[in-house]
């Protein structure tokens, strides 16, 4: 058995389907894959950019 519990980040990313307007979430997704197909409605749509935030920012570096 291990000495320490396990602990991990994930950075979730949160798309909304321009089709069908639901939300799904992928964790870790890479930045630079603009194209996503939907999980409800099975459409491809691009995503160019992130709405809330400029990549990653760490907390002293405002
Ligand atoms: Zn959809």
């Amino acid at each position: 058995m291990d000495k320490y519990s396990k602990r991990s980040v994930e950075r979730l990313y949160h798309f909304q389907c321009i089709h069908c307007h639901k939300w799904w979430t992928i964790g870790d997704a890479p930045e630079d894959k603009e194209e996503w197909w939907c999980p409800w409605c099975g459409k491809s749509g691009i995503f160019k950019e992130n709405n809330g935030f400029d990549g990653i920012k760490k907390p002293n570096e405002e």
